[in-house]
């Protein structure tokens, strides 16, 4: 990797940054209202907001006992029990009030309230020792928009808020402390005690399942409608940017840069998603279009001529190749358009292999939600401190200022390649639709590109992004900026315009104001 100044993906997860802070936050969460500024503003994406319903709380704790090896005689089955006994409790409580002791009612109730004779309670009740322990100090809280509002409208529909330190990546910049309005997050100076149960914390959020799309509260992420804050509930959409790289304590410009690439995935997640169900009803259309063909030689109203073929088929098994071949000499034969066959198979293999594309492909992953070149500056400097890489997708950096020009050679490459793909896509539907005809489509499809790209099919193509800093986009790279926006190509540019030069020490640059004193520029 170092010989190519390669740099795999994501390796920003392997990062701690317990050592660089000597205080954390640490959350109230019978304070909080749920209000989502803290896991906004982080830079680090170091506090996410998770709102899991109960039952998913109490399965992940069952699951981890088990894996863990434990043999659970009673839990699995008091636990639906305590899912009951904790609604009636949490309705009583409203939205206020600390959860980790409703639980421990709501687990003496249900222990209580069993109807296990009293060896089995004895049990029990240590298999619920066992479940708290697993549980930790790991908090939740009701909370009006997530538990009070959804119960209103649906009964047992209200879900359990936690908000949770990630200790690898947290900076201790106390921004999240900053934006609370609540007291519901405080600063704590870190202790070894301290670090233990971040960690523990932190290992069971990893467990816990993410935020059921019901608590995302987006009507449509399209037509911005909604409260955006509730896409970061999403644990794909929060680790978009993985952090764990080496940006300053409390760097805003990250903060900008994870709602921007959050919100690309949010968006890019629903419309993939979509279009590989589209890609599994083609598939099947299509293997059922080329079966119905193929047999469709095979006249099988002629009774006649069928029973006679069953009756010599009756001392052996009944295979559609054997019923074909006895009809066919009963019949004569057709012979199969081998040019077609061709066509339509390799069509079907290419379907395949780009739902592949889409889910799998070559990182397991499916495919990138973007790509992002990325000028020279802090941006880049904190986004690639080797070895250290917190992006999950094709990122790169070449000269100071050229990060437009390079996004508008890599569009071109990328959309060479989706044209691929929604080239085998119309040829299929038109295979389907006995539209296909190789005069007129042959010389459309030769030169098919993204100028003729339908609506749907452009919200389908992760954007090449390009992002620089006043210096790089304004300044010395403005040639390169105004030549991608005269060229008329729909690649994205990002400006983290910080108005001076931020990296090089806080040099004056264009953006600044007429006479702005900065670090560099003293008069
Ligand atoms: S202290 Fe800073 S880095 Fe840590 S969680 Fe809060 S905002 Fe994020
Ligand atoms: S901890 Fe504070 S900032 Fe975070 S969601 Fe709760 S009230 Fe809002």
């Amino acid at each position: 990797f170092i010989g190519l100044s390669h740099m795999p993906a994501l390796t920003s997860v392997f990062r701690d940054m317990t050592s660089i802070r000597f205080e954390h936050p640490q959350w109230i969460p019978e304070n909080c209202t749920a209000c989502g500024d803290c896991w906004t503003v982080c830079p680090d994406t170091a506090i996410p907001g998770l709102v899991n319903d109960v039952s998913e709380v109490l399965d992940t704790v069952v699951k981890h006992l088990q894996k863990a090896g434990h043999k659970l005689e009673h839990l699995p089955k008091a636990a639906r029990q305590l899912e009951s006994k904790l609604r009636a409790i949490f309705d009583e409580a409203g939205d206020k009030g600390a959860v980790r002791p409703m639980i421990s009612e709501g687990i003496a109730k249900t222990i209580k309230d069993s109807s296990l004779d009293d060896d089995q309670k004895q049990v029990l009740r240590k298999e619920f020792k066992l479940f708290e322990a697993a549980l930790g100090d790991f908090q939740f809280a009701l909370s009006r928009p997530y538990y009070s509002v959804p119960e209103g409208k649906q009964k047992n529909s209200g879900g359990l808020l936690s908000i949770t330190v990630n200790p690898y990546t947290c900076k201790g910049c106390m921004e999240c402390v900053a934006v609370c309005d609540d007291d519901a997050l405080r600063k704590v100076t870190q202790s070894e005690e301290s670090i233990k149960g971040l960690k523990q914390d932190w290992d069971f959020w990893l467990e816990l399942p993410t935020t059921p799309q019901k608590f995302i509260r987006v009507d449509n992420l399209e037509e911005r409608i909604g409260a955006l804050e509730t896409i970061l509930l999403d644990k794909n959409v929060y680790g978009a940017l993985a952090s764990g790289d080496g940006a300053c304590v409390g760097c805003s410009e990250k903060t900008v840069l994870h709602l921007f690439v959050a919100t690309m995935e949010a968006l890019m997640q629903p419309r993939v998603e979509k279009h590989v169900e589209y890609l599994n009803d083609l598939i099947q259309r299509l293997e059922k279009h080329i079966q119905i063909k193929l047999v469709e030689n095979v006249d099988v109203s002629d009774t006649d001529a069928m029973a006679k073929v069953v009756q010599e088929m009756s001392n052996s098994d009944l295979t559609l190749s054997g019923i074909a071949g006895r009809m066919e000499k009963l019949q004569g034969t057709k012979p199969i358009d081998q040019e077609w066959l061709r066509r339509a198979t390799q069509l079907l293999a290419k379907l395949k292999n780009l739902r592949w594309k889409y889910t799998t492909g070559t990182t397991g992953r499916g495919r990138s939600s973007m790509g992002w070149l990325n000028a020279t500056g802090c941006t880049s400097v904190w986004g690639s401190t080797y070895p250290f890489n917190p992006y999950p997708f094709p990122w790169a950096n070449h000269l100071f200022q050229d990060s437009a020009s390079m996004a508008m050679g890599i569009f071109e490459g990328h959309m060479a390649k989706m044209a691929d793909g929604f080239r085998t896509i119309r040829l299929a539907e038109l295979e389907l639709e006995g539209k296909y005809n190789p005069a007129e489509h042959d010389p459309y499809f030769t030169y098919f590109n993204w100028h003729q790209f339908t609506d749907e099919e452009w919200l389908l193509c992760p954007p090449v992004v390009a992002v620089g800093g006043d210096g790089a986009m304004y300044d010395i790279g403005f040639q390169n900026v105004s030549r991608a926006l005269s060229s008329g190509k729909p690649v994205k540019i990002v400006v983290v315009d910080t108005q001076v030069y931020s990296n090089t020490g806080g040099q004056a640059c264009t953006s600044g104001f007429i006479g702005q004193i900065s670090d560099m520029a003293q008069y």
